[in-house]
């Protein structure tokens, strides 16, 4: 069973006894087989990983969407979705050989693997939980926090914080007007103000989170006009 899967569709259940904190113990050791980077489609991006990703190739986050990933309305989530697209043979496009090509810059999910992390509604921050593995050694023993120490990840990540709410806010809201039968042009509008604010907003020379806090406050200000729109009494 995929985690990520699951959750996807919306089994938050697929959790229960997996939780950790950050003392949490696990053993793990990477042999760099690349095998997890093969036959992977289940790796979504976020703004600040596009960001980084971009960054590290000289493009523009635009152009990294445009060559690497699939955008599609997530069939739960209800909100625009970033997918990495499989490249040859079935590999992640930036894997050369067995080595990731953007490492310093690799998606925050393949730097927690093997662990997995989720924001739960309501609970103020971020869960992990060790996902099912089959790979590499059992050698070395870590803490979640000192896992996440090792690649730089910050153990309460406001942005990750930000980022789920903003979409889980959104996803709600487009829902709901689904379910009062909210033309689909309307949709698409919402969908494409989401997406551009969310992925394409940004300018590679200035830092990545001043922006986002920007772009992030500009959603919630269209979000509280589209609701007060459809609250008034005559539409
Ligand atoms: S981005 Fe790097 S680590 Fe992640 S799947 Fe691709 S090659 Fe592997
Ligand atoms: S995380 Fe696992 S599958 Fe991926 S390269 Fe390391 S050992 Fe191989």
């Amino acid at each position: 069973m995929n985690v990520f899967e699951e959750l996807q569709r919306g089994n938050v259940d697929v959790l229960k006894d997996k939780l950790m904190t950050l003392d949490s113990e696990f053993c793990f050791e990477c042999d760099g087989c690349g095998r997890c980077c093969r036959n992977q489609d289940t790796i979504l991006l976020s703004p600040r990983d596009i960001y980084n990703v971009a960054k590290s190739l000289h493009l523009t986050m635009k152009q990294v969407i445009e060559r690497y990933t699939d955008v599609y309305i997530g069939r739960n989530s209800r909100v625009p979705v970033v997918h990495l697209l499989e490249g040859p043979n079935k590999a992640c496009p930036f894997l050369k050989g067995n080595q990731c090509s953007v490492h310093a810059a690799k998606p925050v999910v393949c730097a927690l693997y093997p662990l997995g992390r989720i924001y739960i509604d309501g609970s103020g921050s971020a869960r992990y939980f060790l996902q099912d593995t089959n790979c590499g050694k059992h050698t070395k023993r870590y803490t979640v926090r000192s896992w996440l120490a090792t690649f730089g990840i910050p153990e309460q990540d406001i942005y990750f914080q930000q980022w789920s709410q903003v979409l889980s806010e959104w996803g709600n809201f487009i829902r709901h007007a689904e379910e009062r039968a909210v033309p689909a042009p309307v949709c698409w509008l919402f969908w494409n103000e989401l997406y551009i604010w969310l992925y394409e907003k940004y300018d590679m020379n200035q830092d990545f989170t001043t922006q986002f806090e920007r772009n992030m406050n500009v959603l919630s200000r269209s979000k509280l006009y589209y609701e007060a729109y459809f609250a008034s009494p005559s539409t």
